[in-house]
């Protein structure tokens, strides 16, 4: 971690970056927009949201904004064409908000798997571009791609909606990647119940892991993409139910 040289150098180096970014992304039109308020065109403003990008806490966030009983659903590694839709019509029938942390790669393949996770209330977290579990031993520049592409590739595939976390992929987050994201308006992502499904341990061991593990801490982990995910989706057809018996509601990571 030191080896990042720490303090102010690279702090510098994001800010510097991600508002490079920024105005590569929306061009003059957002600095326009901006100046619309003074120069008479609000509507312009209205639509233009890296303006409101505002910097969160670059710490790993666990906690759930629905309260101490509150649990955050999370889902990685996704969309996928033929998960994603299982995964979302269950959520559909239990009531029940999700985080859906996608790979810039997947995202971009199907944008309309994206729309749809936003239209059912949802919300969207940054998953890095490609999925690489060693980003953390690669260089900073690579790292700040790697976040700085996929939330540029998620937010195009949403049709505009930002993505409001960003999880490492495998945690490899390091101090320069969780500033980045952070700067962005993404607060890192931990978690605290690994369910190992992408092990397909089977349904029964992925339940009895939440219901084993979510004294420990609110926010649980699940995938809808990178293998075969029936136990998953067969997984989480049990656990919400019994989440809801046991007084628990749903939430989203705090930011
Ligand atoms: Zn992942």
């Amino acid at each position: 971690m030191a080896r990042h040289g720490g303090g102010r150098s690279w702090y510098g180096k994001v800010v510097g970056a991600a508002l490079g970014v920024t105005m590569l992304a929306v061009g003059a039109s957002v600095y326009t927009a901006q100046a619309g308020v003074v120069n008479g065109t609000p509507q312009a403003g209205a639509s233009a949201k890296p303006a409101a990008v505002q910097r969160v806490s670059p710490t790993i966030a666990h906690a759930s904004d629905a309260g101490p009983r509150g649990v955050n659903i999370t889902i990685d590694d996704g969309p996928d064409p033929r998960w994603t839709p299982q995964v979302l019509d269950l959520l559909r029938e239990e009531g029940v908000k999700a985080t859906f942390c996608l790979t810039g790669i997947q995202a971009q393949a199907h944008p309309d798997l994206v729309k749809e996770i936003v239209a059912d209330g949802h919300v969207l977290c940054d998953h890095s571009v490609s999925h690489d579990t060693a980003m953390d031993r690669k260089s900073e520049a690579y790292q700040s791609k790697e976040i700085l592409d996929a939330e540029r590739m998620i937010t195009k595939a949403s049709g505009g909606v930002r993505p409001l976390y960003y999880r490492a992929p495998g945690g490899a987050f390091t101090p320069h990647s969780r500033a980045v994201a952070a700067s962005r308006g993404m607060r890192p992502l931990g978690w605290n119940v690994d369910t190992k499904d992408f092990e397909q341990p089977g349904a029964d061991s992925i339940v009895e892991t939440v219901q084993r593990e979510l004294p420990g801490g609110p926010t649980i982990l699940f995938h809808d993409a990178g293998g075969d995910r029936a136990q998953t989706v067969e997984a989480l057809r049990r656990v919400l139910p019994w989440l809801k018996e046991e007084g628990y509601s749903f939430g989203f990571p705090v930011r």
